[in-house]
């Protein structure tokens, strides 16, 4: 009977929302199932190509106080640090050699990072790179810098919208913070035709089976080019360091009823997923998606941008990264490519 459900969904990329709630709540019995679906749709658009991505954690300065993120302005322990536009230049510059033909330049919202430096960074590393995709994940901005942003050569923009539902939103994050906003701004860049990510953390404090049947029927509705989930994991210094983690069976179940859903989405075994679970970002793999991002940023600074404890690969030089990656992802069945991995 749940077979026939996600059958349902993998023939007509949508179902109702006692469906999706069906789905999620019996997910143990159609767990294998529906990752199955979901590899042979993914295979379908995309082959067993798996994109990678260079993430640039440029700053970890923010002026926002989400509760759930350990690089909140209100966490004082927290060692900051902002990388010079020439150490964000050499780093693209050195993954560019590794191979990687997308850089994510991911950070806090700062506002040492203007528009002006921004567009100088953007257009600086589309010269030296013209075959390079830039991608943005620096938060929420106004129409008109999203659009100078866009003007100066970036492709594609990350903005998690955390979740659907705005009371659940407020629990997450303070009074200062606008839900509306942040969906405002998800339209915005679609608009200026960035390819556009969406996203929320699995298992965050509150979210409940209805809140994830209504992200998907969201997801489907606002039809993002990209998708980032992964477990909500603690940090220790944040309000929320006692809450209990997400996990990986949800998220995994989650990314296999993402793939059904938007079938061309690009789809990323995240770090979190890799650090709640050894093998998560493998069963990411297995579970539908297929782009990963490794961490570009300069071995200085990687253990200071931790959104949340434990988390993987920040000793690593960026080269030994993708040679453990690349062999995790050949015992999948998949293979790592180096290509801009645009969306189809
Ligand atoms: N400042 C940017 C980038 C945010 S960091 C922005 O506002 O978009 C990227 C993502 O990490 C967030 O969108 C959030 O979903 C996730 N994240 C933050 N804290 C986390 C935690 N404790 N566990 C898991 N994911 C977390």
């Amino acid at each position: 009977m749940y077979r026939k459900l996600a059958d349902k969904l993998a023939k007509n990329s949508v179902l109702d929302r006692n469906e999706y709630l069906t789905l999620i709540r019996n997910r143990d019995s159609v767990r294998e199932y529906t990752a199955q679906l979901a590899t042979e749709t993914r295979r379908h658009h995309y082959g067993d190509r798996i994109f990678i991505r260079g993430l640039i954690e440029f700053t970890n300065y923010c002026r926002n106080n989400c509760y759930y993120c350990g690089i909140r302005a209100g966490n004082k322990c927290v060692e900051r640090y902002r990388l010079s536009p020439e150490e964000i230049l050499s780093c693209a510059d050195s993954g560019y050699e590794l191979g990687f033909r997308t850089f994510v330049l991911q950070g806090g919202e700062d506002k040492h990072f203007t528009d002006d430096l921004l567009v100088y960074i953007i257009s600086e590393i589309k010269k030296r790179h013209p075959d390079c995709a830039v991608t943005l994940s620096v938060g929420e901005r106004s129409f008109e810098s999203y659009r100078l942003l866009r003007e100066a050569g970036a492709d594609r923009y990350l903005l998690r919208h955390e979740t659907v539902n705005p009371s659940h939103y407020g629990m997450l994050h303070p009074q200062n913070m606008s839900h509306d906003n942040r969906l405002k701004c998800l339209y915005a860049l679609k608009e200026l035709g960035y390819q556009t990510g969406a996203g929320f953390m699995v298992g965050s404090p509150g979210q409940t089976d209805e809140d994830l049947a209504d992200e998907m029927l969201f997801l489907k509705e606002l039809d993002p080019q990209m998708v980032g989930i992964g477990p909500f994991i603690p940090h220790k210094d944040t309000p929320f360091s006692t809450e209990e983690p997400g996990s990986a069976e949800m998220t995994t179940f989650l990314l296999s009823l993402i793939r059904l859903t938007l079938p061309r989405v690009l789809l990323p075994a995240t770090t979190a997923l890799g650090t709640i679970d050894p093998l998560g970002r493998e069963r990411g793999i297995m579970a539908g998606a297929n782009v990963l991002m490794p961490n570009l940023s300069p071995a200085g600074v990687r253990n200071k941008y931790l959104l949340y404890d434990n988390k993987i690969c920040t000793g690593d030089e960026t080269a030994q990264c993708i040679e453990c990656l690349k062999t995790r992802i050949t015992k999948t069945g998949c293979m790592i490519v180096t290509e801009r991995g645009d969306y189809k």
